[in-house]
Order: C-alpha cells, then structure tokens, then sequence
C-alpha cells in the first residue's frame, strides 16, 4: 500500500479499478514487481526483441527494387543495435536485480545508451543517436501492447467504464465531455489545477477527482486497487485490508448524509434571520438538465455554452445552437443564463475552424469575448440562435471576460446588428433581453461601477478573476498552492464588484467555484453576495449552509477577513465564522 496527495476536488470518496488512459507514449510504466513476476517479465521483454527482429528481416526480406540503396544498411544497423548487450541483455539483467518492469528497465539502459551517442564528438557518429532512438521505440510499443494487464482506453474513450478509475496524465475539457454516461467513479490526473476546467466537470460529473498527482500514470498499474479520497487529495494505492474497510464505511456515511440533504432540495433558500437567496446552477450541455432539476435550483446562472463546441470536426450552425438553447429554455420555468462563447486558453477547440490561433500565453490571449470580437462569423449567427431561442424561456445573455468598456460597447453595437438582421430576415425572436457581464478580470473588477452602469446584471467569475488577480495559470499544477480566494486582493475586488451592483441597484451573482465550496458561503453572505451560481452537485450543501446561517451576525467576521493581512489570520478567522455563526 502506498498514498500519492494531490488536489481533491469535491469531497467523495471512489473505490475501484484503476485504468490507465494514456494517449500518448509520454508516460512509460513504471512498477515494482513480485518476485514470482520476475520470470514472466524477463520472457515478455525477450520476445518482444524476436519480434522486433523478425519484423525488420521481414521488411529487409521484401525491400521493393525501388528502394534507396542504403536502406538495407539502415535496417543492418537496427538490426546491429538490436543484438547490442545494452539493449538486449543488461535491461534483463536490471528486470531481475531490480524487480522492475521491463519498460522501465528498457527506458533506463536507452536513456544511457543515448546520452553515450549525444556526447560523442563525431558528428556522423552522433546521428546514430536517432537509430538508437528509433529501435528503442520499437520495443517499448510491443511491450506496451504486449502488457497483458494493460487494457488502455487510447482511443476508445467511448467504452462503459463500469466504475473502473480512469488515471491519466491530463483530461482535457473535450474529453471530460466524453467522459460522461460513462459510469465512471472518479479521476486522478498527473496535471491540473482545482479551477481548471477539468476539475470543474468533474464537479459537474459529481464524481470524485484528484488533479496535480505528478507522474501517476507510472506509478500505478492497470487494474491496481484504488482508493480516492477527494477530500483530502489521498490517492491510496493496493490498500490494506484495514484502510479499506475505514474508507467503505466512510463512504456510507457519506451515502448517508447525502440522503439527509436531499430532503433539504425544495426547501426555501431563505437565511436564519430572512433573507431570500438565489441558488442557481452551471450547466455544461443540454445533457445536464436532468442534474439541474434534481438539484432544486431557481434557474441558469451559466450555461456554458462553448462545450456545444467541442469534439466536432464542424462548427454548430446556427439552427443546431438556436434548437439547443430552444431545448434548455423550454425545459427550465425559471431564468437561463447564456453565456456567449468564452473559447480559447484552455478550451482550445477549434469546433471545425481551421487553425485556430493559440498564443504562448492563451490565458491572456484571444478568449472569449475578445476571440467573438474579432470573428464576427463565429459570433454572430451564436447571438441569431440566442435571440431567436429567446422567445421560449427566460433567457439572460451574459459577455464573458470583459475587460474594458470598449468592448462592452462593441458587443451591444454586435448585437444592434443581429437584432436588425433577424429583423430584415422576417424572423421571429425576442430582443428584450436582460444583458450581463462576467466580471473576471481584475480591470472590470476595479472599474465594476462603470459596468454596472451599462448591463442589467454582473456575476463573479472568480476562477478566472483568481487566475488573473494572483497571476497563476489555472491549469498550471505547480502554482496550485498560490491558489487563494481568501487572498485579501481578491476579497477586496469581490467586495467592490458586490457593492458596485448595490449602487446600480443590479442584481450580482458569483457563478466561479468559489460560490460552490460550502467554506465560502458565510463569508460571501456576509460581504453581501445573494446569488450563487454552481455546479448541480453542490447545491445541497449550499441550501444547507444558507438555512444555518445568519447574515446579520457574519458581517463583523467577514470585514474582519477581509481587512486581515495575513494568510493563517484569515483562515483562523474563516473557521470561527464556519463554526460560530450557525443556527
Ligand atoms: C469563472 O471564470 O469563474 C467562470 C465561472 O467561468 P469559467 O470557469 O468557464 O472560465
Ligand atoms: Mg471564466
């Protein structure tokens, strides 16, 4: 047994099957072997050198009389390094002595036979590096394939996972997408942060994850035993038999407990001493409606709509986008609202465009609002579908990463247009719409008044307001300890966007993970924030939070926090206000 900790996200408790899901060669396996695996791995790495040799005797048999003359000299050469001790016999040797798998025995005699290649003066000589490289390759893809054990997801992502623990180097947002329906029970990945976008689908999924668990896919084997502990990021692997019985009874309690919430779901979201609070919900597809009405939330307050993008050779036209927001708002009695297209840093898909242009900083990039700006045919016929859908629900339209007026400005002119557009088409649709702005960039978050001035309502993107306020990469893992929303920058801007909305007398939601992690809801109650955006599986806890709590005694504390100047301060601070100011 052994633990790998890493970042949890949400706080569930999976048991199962790892399955390695690796698309790449990048991570070769790493693993320790029983000393009555020994025989059998020394037999798999030796019949994978046969086969490597007789596939080049096979293709040296059968050159085509077109050939280069020298390829034959090429294939001796393999042939040559194939029969080199350092590659066929001393990773035989290091298999026995100690006990590891052959590829990784393999890896390490390479890696020295290559750097002996890289140091040699000759330049001729130094290009036999590549040769080496290339055999190299070889052997570890039949050994790779040839890994009895190993039953990869490469390409058929698509398979029912049957509870099994996918362990990847990284998910991308496309690929989680994928990842639903699947019945699977959690993921733990090497990369990744706690407000990457893959970590927030798996809180979308309501499935356990871990991110940020550095080089996992070696360290772990298909089919380990795992046990994933979301909430302290512990990622234990072949448990003993006494750490399994503790986590399958914490698990049950945790079953437990979820039951007890869900009896809270059609309770009035209503504070202790009176105060009505609106619970609403991210949504990633139309496929997460049924999510969304088992949570009890009054409404939409991000859907994101840029996931309809994703894993497609086209982009969606217009009709395909105007019959899913068609979909969603006819299924929801309460507000929808529609994020335009915030693509580009980590959703990097091109949806069918062709060379979508990715910067050496796409966080600060061409994203979003800034990317529908400059391509008005990407843009528009999204705001056509938008307005057209917009006569069958309640639609709100919400501008992602807003940074300057300017662009506000640009955008309403956008929108004129199409409205005048659908109009000279004979179409029908509905332009009177509520329009709001994600405030998530720490120029709008500063200047929120002036925004406020201009939109209908504002809402908190505090995964990325974090982002760019703290200057971490959200999907960076190795900034992840920087990750802070109880930084006082950050709670100074939350409190200026909230009290800029007040001013304006605006509604201000918060729809980043911050309004979904119960640790955080006292302290925004008593900022002020009365609409809170989040995925579907973390609303119970919120409801529950906000029936306890009472916002007239969280004032003092969360001025307190906010003023405090010291990290361990705050969170002193934090805990006394989770504690004390309950009912
Ligand atoms: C945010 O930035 O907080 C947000 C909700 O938007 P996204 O996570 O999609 O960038
Ligand atoms: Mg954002």
């Amino acid at each position: 047994m052994f633990t790998l900790t890493g970042t949890g996200i949400g706080r569930g408790i999976a048991i199962g099957r790892a399955l390695i899901w690796d698309r790449s060669r990048s991570a070769i396996p790493n693993y320790r072997l029983q000393k009555n695996e020994i025989n059998q791995e020394i037999s798999r790495f030796s019949h994978a050198i046969t086969l490597v040799r007789s596939e080049l005797k096979h293709v040296q048999d059968n050159l085509p009389d077109s050939a280069p003359p020298e390829t034959a000299a090429f294939i001796d050469v393999h042939l040559m390094m194939l029969d080199d001790p350092v590659l066929s016999e001393q990773p035989l040797a290091s298999i026995a002595e100690h006990q590891i798998n052959a590829e990784w025995s393999l890896q390490n005699h390479s890696n020295t036979l290559i750097s002996f290649f890289d140091n040699i003066s000759d330049p001729y000589l130094r290009t036999k590096r590549e040769d080496v490289a290339q055999v190299v390759d070889r052997i570890m893809d039949i050994l790779i394939r040839s890994d009895s054990d190993t039953h990869k997801l490469t390409d058929n992502i698509d398979q029912v996972l049957n509870d099994q623990i996918i362990v990847a180097r990284d998910i991308s947002p496309a690929d989680a997408i994928r990842l639903r329906q699947r019945h699977l029970s959690a993921f733990v990945t090497s990369l990744g942060g706690p407000i990457s976008h893959t970590a927030i689908l798996a809180r979308s999924l309501a499935i356990p994850a871990i991110v940020g668990l550095h080089d996992v896919t070696r360290s772990i084997r298909n089919n380990d035993y795992l046990i994933v502990d979301a909430a302290s990021g512990a990622l234990i692997v072949a448990p003993d038999d006494e750490t399994l019985e503790f986590f399958k009874s914490a698990r049950e309690s945790q079953r437990l407990r979820q039951n007890e919430l869900s009896k809270l779901r059609k309770v009035h979201p209503v504070t202790a001493d009176g105060q009505p609070i609106k619970l609403l919900a991210n949504i990633e597809l139309p496929e997460d409606l049924d999510t969304f009405k088992d949570s009890g939330a009054s409404g939409v307050g991000l859907y994101r709509t840029e996931f309809l993008f994703m894993n497609r050779e086209n982009l969606p036209s217009e009709e395909e986008q105007y019959n899913a927001y068609c979909h969603v708002l006819q299924s929801v009695d309460d507000p929808v609202t529609i994020r335009t297209l915030d693509l580009g840093a980590d959703k990097q898909v091109d949806g069918g465009r062709k060379e979508p242009k990715v910067s050496m900083t796409p966080a600060l990039g061409l994203r979003a609002i800034r990317l529908c700006l400059s391509e008005p045919s990407l843009f528009k016929p999204q705001l056509r579908a938008i307005f057209r859908a917009a006569q069958f629900g309640q639609a709100r339209i919400m501008i992602p990463m807003l940074s300057s007026l300017q662009e506000l400005e640009q955008t309403l002119a956008i929108i004129r247009e199409v409205c005048g557009e659908l109009d000279r088409d004979g179409l029908s649709f509905n332009a009177n719409l509520p329009i709001g702005g994600m405030i998530e960039v720490p120029a709008a978050a500063i200047s929120a008044d002036l925004f406020a001035s201009k939109l209908d309502f504002l809402s908190i993107g505090t995964n990325d307001l974090i982002q760019y306020t703290l200057a971490i990469d959200r999907v960076d893992d190795t900034v992840n300890y920087l990750y802070d929303p109880l930084h006082p920058s950050v709670l100074r801007l939350i409190q200026n966007i909230i009290r800029a909305g007040e001013d304006a007398q605006i509604p201000v939601a918060m729809c980043g993970e911050m309004a979904g992690d119960p640790n955080f809801t006292r302290l925004l109650l008593g900022l002020g924030l009365r609409e809170f955006s989040m995925e579907p599986s973390q609303l119970l806890e919120i409801r529950q939070q906000v029936l306890t709590s009472c916002t007239a005694d969280l004032i003092e504390l969360a001025g307190q926090i906010l003023n405090s100047s010291d990290s361990h301060t705050s969170h002193r601070l934090l805990d006394t206000l989770n504690a004390g100011s309950g009912v």
